[in-house]
């Protein structure tokens, strides 16, 4: 059975660092398809940030045309924050016990993991998979606690089906500096965004004026 890939994110806007990601870790972890799901943010007139039905749309537009990438949008129809630990517990409901599943997340996301809600608790549902750049990870940056569970849960790629879940396993990731901050910080000051994410999403961007506030408030 080949594993599952499960991509969160705000997808402020959907970039290549995550469609890079999603597609590395497809071909190096040998995945069925990498669903991606937005998460919900409550809408505030302060933010000058795309709407839950706008991050939606761009995400939908960015995923054309590859059948290994599914949007799955169970966190958004929930109208509400939901916490990773509630969203597998839902995919296991529906996907059951058996397959693998593996939360693909950068270096950057899993350095935060201990902030997460009940995060022990996603190991009794997912893998973690982390891109770094090496394919190793930066223990230095690592909180004891999530040393120590590195250390006890390191998995190996070939190892990923042969478990439903329970390990973290990095995997090497080309380098790609690309963030949504920064690309809704150069549209503010009206600079190109081209070749950053790609062109259905950046004609979505101009279409509906997005993120044309010059503040950025998070
Ligand atoms: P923001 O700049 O608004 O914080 P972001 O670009 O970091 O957004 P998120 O939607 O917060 O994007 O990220 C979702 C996931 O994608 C996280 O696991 C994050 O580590 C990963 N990710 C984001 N950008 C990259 C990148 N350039 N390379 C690898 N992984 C990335």
């Amino acid at each position: 059975m080949n594993p599952i890939g499960i991509l969160g994110g705000t997808f402020d806007p959907i970039h290549y660092g995550h469609l890079r990601l999603a597609q590395e870790a497809a071909d190096g972890l040998g995945l069925d398809h990498v669903r991606f799901i937005p998460c919900h943010l409550p809408p505030h007139r302060d933010v000058p940030r795309a709407t839950p039905a706008q991050r939606l749309e761009m995400v939908r537009l960015a995923l054309r045309g590859n059948p290994a990438f599914v949007l799955d949008t169970r966190e958004m129809n929930r109208g509400r924050p939901s916490y990773s630990v509630d969203t597998l517990t839902d995919l296991r409901a529906e996907l059951g016990n058996e397959v693998p599943l593996c939360l693909i997340m950068g270096a950057d996301a899993f350095l935060g993991l201990e902030t997460w809600r009940q995060w022990r608790q996603l190991f009794d549902l997912a893998h973690i998979v982390v891109a770094s750049r090496a394919g190793a990870l930066d223990q230095a940056g690592l909180t004891p606690a999530l040393r120590a569970e590195f250390a006890a849960r390191r998995g190996e790629r070939s190892a990923l089906s042969h478990s439903p879940h329970g390990t973290i396993t990095p995997f090497a990731m080309t380098a790609l500096d690309i963030s949504a901050t920064r690309i809704r910080q150069d549209v503010a000051r009206g600079e190109s965004m081209r070749y950053l994410l790609p062109d259905a999403v950046l004609d979505y961007i101009q279409r509906h004026k997005l993120y044309q506030e010059p503040h950025e408030s998070r």
